[in-house]
């Protein structure tokens, strides 16, 4: 008998639960405020930077770039037409001989530089990030920021040891790379996506997410001050009609994109008659499998790790819990526990754990989730006891129990901090239920035994497995899917092969 499938749990022989509300005298534990302080400068305006310039968008419009947390008009961005699109593959056409005939070592320096540089700005790139898309400062801090660096350091040392990255070849750029990138982690992305393609001498035009360009935009002004060629990074600000200039453009040799499983394959059939090499990062419904083996405790961190960080906006996140029968009681009760510590509300506060919801759009893309979820018949268990910000799109961390593998809450991705919550009785059925998805990007095993790791590892159809651990990237490792998921890794030597032929 499990809470997943009755409420008629007898707790009588549930271990005691530590009531945290009674503990601290009926609320939670307070923390005084710790704002973040400085506040970097930003434009009012925008412009396209194309050939080491920014420029004026030649339909000279412009759309607003918002503060998820505050409904704030931050600045405004240029939106890039299709002959706008045009100017930056001609940039970046004119500047590949150059770049590619760069001996690997001077290309390696240039990306040294845009690193180093990251760090020194890393501060002003946290803020930024967070104000633009509504991620707690201590992950643009201690996540995004030193990540996008380390993959730029990372890439750096590749530039002039790419034959032995290959051994017996002698690998040659693609050529100009098209580069479309989702709102979830701006900076990071345009980082994975950047860097290996200017490592092994290729140019670049990007398109940041319509929702968060700012970071990209202050990323340029880096390629300017480390004094980058003109032209071997451009980017082009917009929204999807943009995205779509790039894929659809004659002159663009690989197309690398990371966003929604629909538009990825809108672009595989636009790319498949055309000589253009392509590489997809879609979306995932990523299973954590906690057998009764192992560390509750240290499950419960991964679980929370898996589902509410970056209010669940990550296309690897463990949103399908599967738990052991034997221990699920426990676990939804540690669950219980831990999500009401939580703390919901303003992304620039140090000790806020979950931020904003990145839009207003997706807000309500979450919402129609939810209320499927217990239409179909599941159990909601909200957590978090912030009181909630009046302006600004937010969403707590919710769970749910008595999920079904046929509710569309256990089968779509949500991208959004709710986690479906479901038990198995033996390994064989944790496979074959975390297998029985469309998607094939993630995976989290939590158990004491090393066979078992490593058995159901190999059987899992996931381009990654975290075993008792949940969302640890690391530029030398490479990072892709399965199935619906995608193809193509990003990282590690794998990462190298999308960027050279
Ligand atoms: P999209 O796939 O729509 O967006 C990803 C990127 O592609 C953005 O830069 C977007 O521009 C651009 N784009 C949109 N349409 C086209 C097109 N036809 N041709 C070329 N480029 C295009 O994701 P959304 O932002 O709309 O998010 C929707 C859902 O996608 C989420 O709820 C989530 O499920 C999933 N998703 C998955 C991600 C992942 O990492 N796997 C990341 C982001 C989203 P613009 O943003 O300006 O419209």
């Amino acid at each position: 008998m499990s809470k997943a499938q009755a409420s008629n749990v007898n707790t009588s022989q549930q271990p005691q639960r530590l009531d945290l509300r009674a503990a601290s005298g009926g609320g939670i534990f307070e923390y005084a405020p710790a704002p973040e302080s400085i506040r970097p400068e930003i434009a009012d305006k925008y412009g396209l930077f194309i050939g080491g310039e920014f420029v004026d968008p030649t339909s000279g419009n412009h759309f607003a770039a918002i503060n998820p947390a505050t409904e704030d008009t931050l600045s405004m961005v240029a939106d890039a037409s299709a002959q706008d699109v045009d100017r930056a593959v001609q940039a970046a056409r004119d500047a590949l001989p150059a770049w590619s005939g760069l001996s690997g070592k001077d290309r390696g320096k240039y990306l040294f530089r845009i690193a180093r540089r990251m760090q020194e700005r890393a501060r002003e790139l946290a803020v930024l990030e967070t104000l633009d898309g509504g991620k707690p400062i201590k992950e643009s801090r201690d996540v995004d920021v030193p990540l996008a660096a380390a993959h730029f350091f990372y890439h750096a040392g590749w530039a002039d040891k790419l034959r032995f990255a290959f051994p017996g070849r002698d690998p040659q750029p693609v050529g100009v790379c098209g580069q479309i990138i989702p709102w979830n982690f701006p900076l990071m992305m345009l980082a994975w996506k950047i860097a290996p393609a200017l490592a092994c001498g290729n140019t670049v035009v990007l398109k940041p997410a319509e929702t968060t360009s700012l970071t990209a935009l202050r990323f340029a002004h880096i390629c300017q001050e480390i004094g980058l060629p003109k032209g071997v990074v451009n980017i082009v600000t917009g929204a999807g009609e943009t995205g779509k200039a790039i894929v659809e453009h004659n002159d663009i040799d690989k197309i690398a994109f990371t966003g929604s499983t629909a538009v990825g394959k809108a672009i595989a059939r636009a790319v498949a008659p055309t000589r253009k090499k392509l590489s997809l990062e879609l979306g995932g419904k990523s299973a954590n499998i906690v057998f009764e083996d192992a560390s509750l405790d240290q499950a419960v961190e991964g679980i929370i790790e898996g589902i509410y960080f970056n209010q669940g906006h990550v296309c690897c996140a463990g949103s399908r819990l599967f738990v052991q029968e034997s221990v699920l009681d426990r676990v939804v009760d540690k669950l219980t526990d831990r999500i009401s510590t939580l703390r919901v509300g303003d992304p620039m506060d140090k000790n806020t754990d979950v931020g904003a919801i990145n839009s207003e759009e997706q807000l309500e893309a979450i919402q129609r989730y939810q209320a499927i979820g217990t239409n179909e018949g599941a159990v909601k268990h909200e957590g978090s006891q912030s009181a909630l910000p009046e302006k600004g799109y937010w969403c707590k961390p919710c769970f749910y129990t008595g999920v079904q593998p046929s509710h569309t809450i256990s089968r779509e991705e949500v991208f959004g901090p709710v986690l479906a919550v479901m038990s198995f009785r033996t390994p064989e059925e944790a496979i074959s239920r975390a297998n029985n998805s469309p998607y094939g990007l993630a995976a989290g095993v939590w158990t004491d035994k090393g066979s078992k790791i490593f058995d159901v590892a190999k059987r899992l159809d996931a381009g990654i497995v975290w075993l008792n651990s949940y969302n640890k990237f690391d530029p030398t490792s490479p990072f892709g899917g399965f199935k619906e998921s995608g193809f193509g890794r990003e990282g590690g030597r794998h990462g190298l092969m999308a960027y050279c032929k």
